[in-house]
């Protein structure tokens, strides 16, 4: 597994993997702290396009606030090749930051209305980050499918109106959340959690389960549901709930009715570390 660390050799990459014409290019970008979840998404990825499989690893300054954890998120290099590689990937893309934002970078990529909801409310700036990195990573590795987490439903709204609105030429496949056996979502942030935090953050997917069961029983008004969500999560003291939504997955906008695809999505803060879990309703 070869890796990579400037965008002219993935572009490089890319494009003799073409000239071949053995099929489709696949893309997983991540930063890096790999566990289970990421595993599963450079699996799809090598199921889908078999030795055609780039792994980008870049914790990306611009999706982190002023506040948050850009310094201190966990960065395990080794570990993560060692995994990309039993995952059957075919590169690594590790760029730098100056790679990735060369001198007097100014160039972003804003994604009006969906950026600012969500997660985006909470963490401004945050969805303009992920969708500049990502429209850079698409334009230099120019795949035909890239794996996206359902984990980060927002994101997947917003990534999606971007290769739409810039039309580029890559599907984006969202692959299953990958939780814990006790329901805990994974996440590279749950390293942050104490074995009590650990516990408390068990309220996010009791939550979730608690929305698909009441979805289950034919419960459909959201009101009803957000109203159940809130139930679940005020019983856990610790938490500060950040968010509740009920919302259209592809407006990310609320929604009064609970219909097939409607996203349910939570975030919430267990001591100083920031959760997210949702579900897709069936
Ligand atoms: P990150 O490294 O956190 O930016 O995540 C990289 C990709 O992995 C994103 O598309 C995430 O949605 C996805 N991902 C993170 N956690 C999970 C999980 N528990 N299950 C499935 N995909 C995940």
């Amino acid at each position: 597994m070869q890796i990579l660390r400037t965008v002219e050799e993935l572009r490089a990459w890319s494009r003799s993997v073409r000239c071949a014409g053995k099929g489709a290019i696949g893309l997983v970008p991540t930063m890096g702290a790999l566990h289970a979840g990421h595993a599963s998404l450079i699996r799809a990825a090598a199921q889908q396009c078999p030795g055609r499989v780039a792994v980008s690893i870049f914790v990306n300054p611009t999706q982190f606030g002023p506040n948050e954890d850009f310094g201190r998120y966990p960065r395990t290099f080794v570990h993560d090749c060692e995994l990309a590689e039993s995952e059957s990937a075919t590169v690594i893309f590790a760029p730098s930051v100056e790679e990735m934002y060369p001198s007097g970078a100014a160039t972003f990529v804003d994604v009006e209305g969906l950026s600012e909801r969500l997660d985006g409310e909470s963490r401004p700036g945050h969805f303009r980050g992920v969708a500049t990195v990502v429209a850079k990573l698409l334009i230099a590795a120019e795949p035909d499918l890239a794996f996206f987490g359902q984990k980060d439903a927002a994101q997947v709204a917003v990534l999606r109106r971007l290769v739409a609105d810039l039309r580029i030429g890559s599907r984006i496949v969202v692959c299953p959340i990958v939780r814990e056996s006790d329901g805990l979502a994974l996440s590279s942030r749950n390293v942050y959690l104490s074995s009590e935090e650990r516990q408390q953050a068990l309220v996010l997917s009791r939550a979730v389960q608690c929305i698909e069961k009441l979805i289950a029983e034919g419960q459909r008004s959201a009101a009803s549901l957000m109203e159940a969500a809130r139930a679940v999560f005020a019983a856990e003291a610790e938490i500060r709930v950040d968010y509740v939504e009920l919302v259209n997955w592809e407006t990310l906008l609320p929604v009064n009715t609970a219909a097939p695809g409607t996203l349910f999505a939570v975030a919430a803060w267990v001591g100083a570390t920031r959760l997210i879990d949702n579900t897709i309703l069936q």
